[in-house]
């Protein structure tokens, strides 16, 4: 018999009148069963964040830095068991899981020492004008108030971590919904809130099914919406709410230039390697993963033939096992979709270099060049292990290729030259430019998002930090 995992309500267990299987995409079986909340419970949770929000704004730095760093620590210690549990019910490669669970022991740390930081007050002198003389205005930052957090399937913890963390690092009370394919990695974080003195309201985890999330949107109580998915989601959430404040990290597609002058052996064996990791790290499932390569007809011939062999060196089967580096996509429908896309490329004139099989729903690494700038592939985000190659001459073309997308997250540039890199940071249409490797680099502490279609607003733990809050003034007279 399967357990259920309980939900959690104003800080403690709850379970409600429903619950909801979560099964593994590798072998289908059961991982979990979870308790849906109620109406009733998802009443409770908002009505006790929204009741504890003045006392959690005005609890101490050190002890929520102490909570945040206490939830680092105990993620750290169970990491090999977390790990297991995300690779479980997501598919990811258990050396890719672990690796999630580290950022996310980061992300709990950094939010601590942000906390003990932050908004220590900011003084400006109003007497550069006669108006201003004898007054003085001091400027801190409060939180904007309950924060609604959405997550994604794909880094089932970290993303919930970069929810959660920057919340309680400015105190404001969070309600986090994790994904249905993948909450129990989202409410392992309770386990260990509740070892916490944080206050009960302060935060809850609810699995609140797709169909009834937009009551919750729509709560006036709850001010801030942070949404990580797809953009046709958060575009529909932010359409229903304008008054809200809305971060919307979102979907993209992303792309690897490699110029002319990246063109020793090392260079392109380098930028090989990490095209090939990076396009099926997670099987695609990444927003920042690489969909498109643009590269210089002056590399071009000698680039192909290494990135074809390092995609077919990735090792594809059971993600349990320490030496798979693509696992299956979440779900047998999404390896399909991914299969009609190809499929569609292919039909159009595309030429199919590697991969291109599916096997349930593990979808082979797969590369395809000469793709019509027409078809679904080179339009969308695929969001599986699929690599598209285009040829272009010189670094204006190149720029151009990039910017032609309508996404906008970020953009890996290899060059040497130092001038490309800051005409590349200028000319790019994107949330972040990473020079000399892929753009799937992202850190969790350096602002994190997209412009155009993916998204609006950052993460990063500070950058979500003053996303959660606003600036209040203090006029002092009579100075
Ligand atoms: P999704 O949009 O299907 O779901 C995201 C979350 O929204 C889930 O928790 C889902 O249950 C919830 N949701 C669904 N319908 C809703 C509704 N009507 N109201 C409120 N919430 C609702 O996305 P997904 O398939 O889980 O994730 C994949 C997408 O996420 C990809 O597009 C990927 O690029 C994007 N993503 C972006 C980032 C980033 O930081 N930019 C990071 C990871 C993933």
């Amino acid at each position: 018999m399967t357990s259920t995992h309980a939900f959690w309500l104003a800080g403690r267990q709850a379970t409600g009148e429903d619950t909801f299987d979560v099964t593994s995409p590798w072998d289908g079986r059961t991982v979990g069963k979870v308790a849906v909340p109620t109406d009733a419970q998802v009443e409770e949770a908002v009505a006790a964040a929204y009741a504890v929000r003045d006392e959690f704004a005005a609890t101490p730095a050190h002890v929520r830095a102490a909570a945040l760093d206490h939830v680092s620590r105990r993620l750290a210690e169970r990491t090999e068991e977390i790990a297991r549990l995300i690779s479980a019910e997501n598919g990811k490669p258990i050396k890719w899981a672990r690796g999630e669970v580290g950022r996310a022991v980061s992300v709990f740390r950094f939010a601590a020492e942000e906390a003990r930081r932050y908004n220590g007050g900011d003084g400006q002198r109003l007497d550069t004008d006669a108006g201003g003389q004898g007054r003085l205005a001091l400027t801190r930052r409060f939180p904007k108030g309950v924060v609604l957090g959405i997550a994604p399937f794909n880094f089932p913890l970290n993303l919930c971590a970069h929810k959660v963390a920057p919340a309680i690092a400015v105190g404001a009370p969070i309600i986090l919904k994790p994904a249905p394919a993948t909450p129990l990695s989202g409410l392992i974080l309770g386990e260990l809130l509740a070892e916490t003195e944080l206050p009960a309201g302060s935060w809850s985890i609810l699995t609140v099914p797709n169909d009834r999330m937009p009551a919750l949107v729509q709560d006036e109580r709850l001010p801030v919406i942070s949404f990580t998915g797809s953009d046709k989601v958060g575009y529909a959430i932010m359409d229903s709410v304008p008054r809200k404040h809305c971060t919307l990290e979102l979907g993209g597609n992303g792309a690897a230039v490699v110029l002319g002058d990246w063109a020793s052996d090392e260079d392109l064996d380098w930028a090989a390697t990490r095209i090939a990791t990076f396009s099926n790290y997670q099987g695609g499932q990444s927003c920042i993963s690489v969909q498109r390569v643009i590269a210089d007809a002056s590399v071009y011939d000698r680039l192909l033939p290494r990135i074809v062999a390092a995609v077919e060196a990735q090792v594809t089967g059971d993600p349990n096992d320490d030496k798979t580096d693509v696992g299956p996509l979440v779900s047998e429908d999404a390896a399909k979709r991914v299969e009609s896309w190809v499929t569609e490329a292919v039909e159009a004139g595309a030429s199919l270099l590697t991969g291109g099989e599916r096997d349930g729903a593990t979808y082979a690494p797969t590369v395809l060049a000469d793709v019509p700038a027409d078809v679904t592939i080179a339009c969308e985000e695929v969001f599986g292990p699929v690599l598209t190659v285009q040829k272009v001459n010189g670094e204006t073309e190149a720029f151009d290729a990039v910017n032609s997308s309508k996404f906008g997250l970020q953009a890996g540039i290899f060059t040497h030259d130092l001038q490309t890199a800051f005409r590349a940071h200028r000319a790019l249409e994107v949330g972040g430019v990473v020079i000399g490797d892929v753009p799937s680099y992202r850190a969790d502490q350096m602002p994190y998002g997209g412009v155009k279609q993916s998204g609006v607003g950052r993460e990063g733990v500070r950058f979500a930090m003053d996303d959660y809050t606003y600036e209040r003034v203090l006029v002092l007279t009579g100075l």
